[in-house]
């Protein structure tokens, strides 16, 4: 497996550990992001998922088990997976970092090889996890999405997409309840591709609004935020 493209957010104060973590994961080609402390992560967090998190114990500020529940109570990083990291090597603090749920715990000091090693440890689970949960379908209240056979329902009638449509819909709920900037969604629906703008995303939210709102004029599901970009609002399901 190669851990191109994989993204690892270290959130540790102190400067030389960062960097030892930074390096050892950038040797192995991860991409990785750096935070001082838990508020520069939650921060982070807003613009960018990363594949995992490396989490210190010990920051000033929000320490890194208040950091983890918090990630832990939110939908959109309930299951990004945590490899927390202490200074102390009890066993009372490896039961309450996997408590608060971490996914694994390194004490320090420790090898460069033996992270790397649980990085790897960890993502291999969460993606085995990942594919067997995140495959099938979207179904809450009146939206119905079936990801393999691309057919998506609306109030228990079956709606017709473009597959770009159906990529910026599927983008939207895997990511509901998220600010989405249009240069994010023109990233991660529309990737490389040129002679798209800033418009197409518009244009394209105009057209799925169509398809699944009830009423396109008063959208209640995908919501806009003048100025910032777009919000696809999981309550509004149930309503
Ligand atoms: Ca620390």
């Amino acid at each position: 497996m190669s851990n191109t493209g994989q993204k690892i957010l270290v959130v540790e104060d102190e400067p030389d550990i960062r960097k030892l973590i930074q390096y050892n994961l950038a040797q192995e080609r991860f991409k990785v992001s750096e935070a001082e402390d838990g508020e520069q992560a939650l921060k982070f967090l807003q613009r960018d998922k990363p594949n995992l998190i490396i989490l210190d114990l010990m920051l000033p500020g929000l320490s890194g088990l208040e950091l983890c529940k918090i990630l832990r109570d939110r939908p959109d990083t309930a299951h990004l997976p945590i490899l927390m990291l202490t200074a102390k090597a009890g066993e009372a603090d490896k039961v309450v970092g996997l408590e608060m749920g971490a996914d694994d715990y390194l004490p320090k000091p420790f090898s460069p090889r033996e992270m790397v090693a649980r990085v790897r440890a960890i993502l291999r689970r969460s993606e085995s996890s990942n594919s067997a949960e995140a495959a099938p379908a979207y179904d809450k209240g009146e939206l119905k999405i079936d990801f393999r056979t691309y057919e998506v329902f609306a109030r228990g009638q079956l709606v017709k997409l473009t597959l770009k449509e159906f990529e910026l819909l599927r983008y939207l709920v895997q990511n509901s309840n998220r600010v989405l900037s249009r240069d994010q969604l023109l990233d991660r629906v529309w990737g490389g591709e040129t002679f798209v703008t800033p418009r197409t995303v518009d244009v394209h939210i105009r057209r799925l609004r169509k398809a699944v709102e009830k009423d396109d004029r008063k959208p209640r599901w995908i919501l806009t935020l003048r100025g910032v970009g777009y919000k696809f609002d999981e309550k509004a399901l149930a309503e």
